[in-house]
């Protein structure tokens, strides 16, 4: 069983029904919708396809509604600008301004002049161009070419190293964000979250709305990896997302930040993905780099809970491929290394952490052994995960298909719904077995570290069971 989880983003590429079946077959865990690039109408036709083919293929499948968030984007060019380096640009900050330069665009971003000073690098393109500004006044910024390339219109900007008040969320976030809780998806991404009342406004308002969708906050800047501790701590999980991180870091430092937050997470005990770039040349060829299978390898390594396709599955030519390439890559390595120490630091902080640790001792402890774990609202199967069992698979057992689908993204939970038989622990236990061996999950004899804190109706006790299938 591979423990890695693997999230794809949908889009052109696979937005059929036979092409989600067979990303399902091949391993994929979670699906992600990204609200960049689509449409209201795309997204209820392809939710319900992912949600037909999951209950198709017996498998739980989590759904991630990713928000784009405010990001600064340049307007409208009449023809694509060839520029060479030392070219002047304007970027004008309202469409009031008019143009003083030929090379002249506006941004979305009224507060550009305030927020940059002269000597500031913007980014164009993920930093295909780059621009040092000259002249920042509160209507225009004008700046010189550093590097030649081609303009479109708009497109995304970076400023590295500049902290900007955009606000955390844009008035299309809200309306992406009650069609994810209409829909029912598990889990939103918050796009750019600099501060940690960004993660606590949005789940107030989804807890407002009465979703229980959880909310992972997508580290992209520097101003987030300032706030680091303070963002992880406030959020279901986080995303490594690369793409912009490479562009608003020195590029030299992404291993290091990579690094740094997994071991936040580690420490505070939350989720974390790492996104973009893992298979990034399978976008138009049937084989990775060698490079990338080494990056899925330092990935594994890490012991992160997903690591996430983009463009690679949205719009590439081998999306299957690719899930078949991460499912075997991380399969091969998990057999290699188990997982150890991963939150050997982290503060047992409840007796429940406490709990789950000395299940997880006991399992580490017992060859072959098997982690079960009984919860109503996910709280010790996440808990479990957390702290990264060494060898032993977690069977989670959920009468709630909402916590089932959350914990797909858990490293090393395979979730199952189950009534639980009440007041009868014994019977919800044989109930979960037969559902193990039905999978071929478990063989007689194996040692099975059981644990529960929700079999014994109106008594709270926290139980661990040794027993042998
Ligand atoms: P994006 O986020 O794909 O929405 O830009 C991920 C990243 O920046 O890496
Ligand atoms: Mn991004």
């Amino acid at each position: 069983m591979r423990k890695t989880k693997i999230l794809c983003t949908l889009g052109p590429a696979t937005e059929s029904p036979e092409v989600i079946a067979e990303l399902i077959a091949k391993g994929a865990d979670v699906m992600r919708l990204n609200m960049s690039h689509a449409s209201h109408d795309w997204v209820r036709m392809v939710y319900a396809r992912i949600r037909e083919a999951a209950s198709a293929s017996k498998r739980e499948i989590a759904v991630l509604m990713d928000l784009t968030g405010p990001s600064i984007r340049t307007g409208d060019v009449e023809q694509p600008w060839q520029l060479q380096v030392g070219d002047t640009v304007e970027f004008r900050c309202k469409p009031e301004v008019t143009a003083s330069t030929h090379y002249s665009v506006t941004v979305n971003y009224p507060d550009l002049g305030k927020d940059l000073k002269a000597g500031d690098i913007i980014m164009v393109d993920g930093g295909m161009i780059q621009i040092k500004a000259t002249e920042v006044t509160q209507k225009h910024v004008i700046g010189t070419v550093l590097t030649k390339g081609e303009m479109k219109s708009r497109r995304h900007i970076n400023l590295p190293g500049v902290p900007v008040r955009l606000p955390p969320l844009t008035q299309k976030d809200y309306a992406d964000l009650d069609l994810g809780v209409e829909l029912g998806v598990d889990y939103f991404a918050l796009s750019f979250a600099r501060e940690p009342g960004h993660i606590q406004h949005l789940q107030l308002l989804l807890e407002q709305k009465r979703s229980k969708a959880r909310v992972i906050a997508k580290i992209e800047n520097q101003q987030a990896i300032q706030n680091l501790d303070a963002l992880v701590e406030a959020s279901g999980g986080i995303m490594i997302a690369r793409g912009d991180l490479g562009s608003e870091c020195p590029i030299e430092d992404l291993p290091l930040i990579q690094r740094q937050i997994v071991e936040r997470c580690s420490y505070h005990g939350r989720k974390v993905i790492v996104a973009t770039q893992m298979l990034e040349s399978m976008i138009e060829n049937p084989v990775p780099t060698r490079a990338e299978v080494t990056d899925i390898f330092n990935a594994v390594i890490e012991q992160v809970d997903c690591v996430m396709l983009s463009g690679e599955t949205s719009v590439g030519r081998y999306p299957a491929k690719c899930v078949e390439v991460l499912d075997t890559v991380i399969s091969r390595i998990e057999q290699k290394y188990p997982s150890g120490r991963f939150a050997s630091d982290a503060p047992l902080k409840t007796n429940k952490h406490k709990t789950v640790k000395a299940a997880i001792l006991l399992a580490n402890s017992i060859p072959g052994s098997k982690l079960l774990v009984f919860t109503l609202r996910g709280v010790m199967a996440h808990l479990l995960a957390h702290q990264r069992p060494e060898f032993a698979p977690i069977f989670a057992f959920t009468p709630n298909l909402h916590v089932s689908r959350t914990l797909v993204t858990a490293r090393g939970v395979q979730p199952f719904v189950l009534s639980f038989v009440e007041g009868e622990p014994e019977a919800s236990i044989r109930a979960a077995l037969d559902l193990l061996r039905r999978d071929g999950h478990i063989k007689a004899g194996d040692p099975l570290v059981i644990l529960s804190d929700a079999l014994y109706e109106g008594v709270n006790v926290d139980a661990i069971l040794l027993q042998e299938a």
